[in-house]
């Protein structure tokens, strides 16, 4: 069992005293307090690094923390520390004779689960477990397998999903420092967050998939390096969304990298590469193809040629030069910034816009101009693109698809007072 100090909870009497301190005279942060009823209390949280102080007010007489004042007055509550799966770890500690005061982990803060231990088994220290609402892989896992459709016009657009992947959270924020990116995407031990991979299926004139995830031709070491889950995938969503892969007569990339091309290719019973979709066109920019196909140490790690290259041997690769209908109410538009070539799927029918902007926007996170991947070769062109992007897609009300956010699928962005915000719609 792995465990992160998450937060330390200290008992309060008297809320205006103790922000004196914390607030006021330590000049702390404080969140906006949150209400516990099966607790009882309201907790004040104040960031100090990656552990959080709480400072936990009694919201009745009858309440865990107020009879805690009553008998030792205020003071240190417990500690709190975070595991991956609760569950397990009540099992683990129960096998070993630990006194539980919950025995099975029941709703707490901001979406978490908790249990608390009783302080006999802890050295006199009330101890909490809690399992984010982030790392509850099976909310996850019914968030994902959740296919999403919408209407934009005459097309039906599906939006469905490969699993989910991780990377660091460094990278995947650039500049912006741990303390900002990590309140918005908590990172596991290994620092990374965890990402979606949500291709986007268009029905029209014809059917069609931009992108397609990471696939399943990688190894064990590759899987564990990128926390690959991909235990419910592209064919399990293609099919609930009533599609078999002979269905699809276009498949789009945005770019080449592995999480999004992966998929493009399967390895065989005799262990030879084809075409995924095997009644399918690809259709990829040419500057893309010609950067994916001779990769420097810079980009290699994103770009397999597994992926890809079969698709030329197959006679089934479309390159196109420049920005492009691909299909009627479909077209392609350089972003640049991510990769010189990356480009970006605008979808228009019945005067309804909708944009699929792949790694220009890949979270709902990073929606705001600075917030760039680290990732990315040219991020003060990511910068200028996005920055034209969001404003367009204000003022047109176009719906936006976010392929690597865990939860959200698709929003409306806004702005006000310089804040901008994403309006889910599902
Ligand atoms: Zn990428
Ligand atoms: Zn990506």
């Amino acid at each position: 069992m792995k465990a992160i100090l998450d937060h330390v909870g200290i008992a309060v009497k008297d809320l205006e005293s103790a922000l004196q301190f914390y607030r006021d005279g330590l000049g702390l942060e404080v969140e906006q307090p949150e209400d516990v009823p099966s607790q009882r209390v309201r907790a004040h949280f104040l960031p100090v690094g990656q552990p959080r102080l709480e400072l936990l007010v009694a919201t009745s007489p009858d309440s865990p923390v107020a009879r805690f004042i009553e008998k030792r007055g205020p003071g240190l509550h417990h500690i709190t520390l975070r595991v991956d799966d609760i569950n397990a770890a009540l099992r683990q500690l129960k096998a070993r004779g630990a006194k539980l005061i919950d025995n099975e982990a029941r709703p707490g803060a901001e979406g978490s689960l908790v249990a608390f231990i009783h302080p006999s088994s802890a050295q006199g220290v009330l101890v909490e477990l809690k399992q984010s609402a982030v790392v509850n892989q099976s909310a996850i896992r019914n968030l994902q397998s959740a296919i999403q459709r919408y209407t934009v016009g005459d097309l039906e657009l599906i939006s469905v999903s490969d699993g989910t992947f991780r990377l660091d959270g460094g990278s995947m924020f650039g500049v912006i420092p741990k303390t900002m990116w990590s309140e918005k995407a908590p990172p596991d031990e290994r620092n990374r967050i965890l990402l979606a991979m949500r291709p986007l299926v268009v029905r029209g004139a014809r059917t069609m998939i931009i992108d397609a995830g990471a696939g399943d031709k990688e190894n064990e070491k590759f899987r564990d390096i990128y926390g690959l889950d991909r235990s419910r995938h592209l064919d399990h969503t293609l099919a609930e969304a009533g599609l078999a892969p002979e269905d699809i007569d276009i498949v789009l990339a945005t770019h080449l990298h592995f999480d999004h091309a992966g998929g493009f290719t399967v390895r065989d019973a005799g262990g030879r590469l084809r075409p995924r979709f095997p009644r399918a066109q690809y259709v990829v920019r040419r500057g893309e193809w010609e950067d994916a196909t001779h990769p420097n140490a810079r980009t290699r790690a994103s770009y397999l040629l597994d992926n890809y290259v079969p698709l030329a041997e197959a006679g089934v690769l479309q390159l196109v030069d420049d920005d492009h209908t691909i299909m009627p109410g479909v077209r392609v538009r350089r972003t640049g910034g991510h990769t010189p070539h990356h480009q970006m799927v605008v979808i228009e029918s019945g005067g309804q816009t909708a944009a699929f902007v792949a790694d220009l926007i890949p979270t709902t996170a990073h929606v705001p101009d600075v917030w760039v991947m680290g990732y990315d070769l040219f991020p003060l062109d990511t910068m200028a693109a996005k920055r034209e992007f969001v404003k367009e897609a204000i003022e047109k009300k176009i719906l936006v698809f976010f392929e690597h956010d865990p939860m959200i699928a698709a929003g409306y962005l806004t702005e006000a007072n310089g804040k901008r915000g994403v309006i889910q719609q599902s």
